[in-house]
């Protein structure tokens, strides 16, 4: 998808800004020699930045404004190395609140609806960001953050909470206790905002089955505002994202070359009238694609597939890649299964080879001798690797508030 003619104008006058403002990225701007986009072919041809750049500029390098107008500061967690800061002005959070709230009405939410929060507060942009649009959209905001799962569910009956707003990890945890209390009755809840985290249909049925609501994902990133550029509507075929504040190119990972619309690759993002903190192509490392036609509910904001994975999910056994997803895939397919899996990577030095074991969870009505047989013999077939497959019983493998960690690699 080509830039507009608008998009382009507030991309060129974003690289003027930052040039200007003698930021990371401004000075970098100005030393490759770029002054400004007035084509397509410009703009492609300015350099794509990464996490790494970031944590390059930390604490504040990448700041483009003067210190007056920061209002408020975020920090995405980094699993490795320094975390990244990324300052916004008034503007940025105004404009962030404002892309929320149009989440919240893709999924049909209203200034009616009682809206509990319980992704974390603090320096994530996770709960403040359902908050800030759940307020711009008049709804009443319930503030629960993570965890406390007794409060939540007394509140969730107190206040007969409409929408619920978690991560996918701690909806199942919650669809799991009101179904083992008995709470279903007391329930209200129509709807669900997810984020964060990439999930298999198999959680998704389960917990639209067991909570009796509709499930919207939310999309997003700390380094482009936060949850709430981009949702999936009622049709659920694929995320709506809001195109008057980001642009979004699909790239080759490797290669880095733009692959045409309706192809998967990686996410490269643009911000078109950020103050804070301008981000221009940066790579996001989420595999989706553009979907170029236009979508049956009539909106006409573009549309991103649902995410696939993360490019640094990516794992290799014996030499093949593989995405988590692929293993959801699988056991999406088999009867009696979760939602849940763990999988272990190990290497055998005797043999030279790499091992992979999959813990999976089943049903106790089914056989789990069989389970694991079915788990190999797909695994064997789609993804031409042999794992040793491990059934245990639903609820062993660990439930978390935040994202799960499913790949555990103790090669050295
Ligand atoms: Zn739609």
């Amino acid at each position: 998808m080509r830039l507009k003619e608008k998009q382009l104008e507030q991309v060129d006058a974003q690289i003027k800004r930052l040039i200007k403002s003698g930021s990371y990225f401004g000075k970098m701007y100005e030393e490759a020699g770029i002054t400004g986009v007035s084509s397509q072919e410009d703009f492609e041809k300015i350099p794509f930045v990464d996490k790494g750049a970031l944590r390059d500029a930390y604490p504040l390098g990448i700041q483009a404004v003067p210190d007056e107008e920061v209002v408020r500061i975020h920090s995405s967690s980094g699993t490795t190395g320094k975390p990244v800061i990324i300052p916004y002005t008034k503007k940025d959070v105004d404009d962030w609140a404002t892309m929320f709230a149009r989440c919240y009405e893709t999924a049909g939410i209203t200034d009616r609806d009682v809206v509990q929060i319980t992704p974390a507060y603090g320096l994530w942009t996770a709960g403040i960001g359902f908050q800030a649009g759940c307020e711009k959209l008049g709804a009443m905001a319930v503030p629960m953050g993570p965890g406390n799962t007794d409060k939540q569910l007394q509140m969730m009956q107190d206040l007969k909470s409409t929408v619920i707003c978690a991560t996918s990890s701690y909806a199942l945890l919650l669809a799991e206790e009101i179904n083992r209390r008995g709470l279903k009755d007391n329930i209200y809840l129509k709807k669900g905002v997810i984020g964060s985290e990439r999930w298999s249909d198999k959680k998704r049925e389960y917990i639209a089955r067991e909570l009796g609501i509709e499930l919207y994902d939310i999309y997003g990133l700390t380094e482009i505002y936060g949850p709430g550029i981009g949702v999936n509507c009622s049709e659920e075929t694929g995320i709506h994202y809001w195109d008057d504040y980001i642009y979004i190119e699909i790239i080759n990972p490797v290669t880095g070359e733009i692959v045409p619309d309706g192809e998967e690759g990686e996410i490269v993002i643009t911000t078109l009238v950020k103050e804070g903190a301008p981000l221009i192509r940066f790579r996001t490392h989420d595999i989706s694609r553009i979907i170029p036609e236009k979508c049956s509910c009539g909106r006409d904001w573009p549309r991103l597939d649902i995410i696939q994975g993360r490019s640094d999910d990516m794992f290799k056994v014996h030499g093949a890649n593989m995405f988590p997803s692929q293993f959801e895939e699988i056991l999406g397919m088999i009867d009696g299964v979760s939602s849940e899996y763990k999988i272990d990577i190990a290497h055998d030095d005797e043999k030279n080879r790499d091992i992979i074991m999959i813990t999976v969870e089943a049903e106790g009505r089914v056989n789990f001798e069989k389970t694991a047989q079915t788990v190999r013999g797909l695994v064997k077939s789609r993804m031409s690797v042999t794992p040793n497959v491990v059934v245990v019983s639903i609820g062993t493998l660990p439930r978390s508030e935040k994202k799960t960690q499913r790949v555990f690699d103790h090669r050295d």
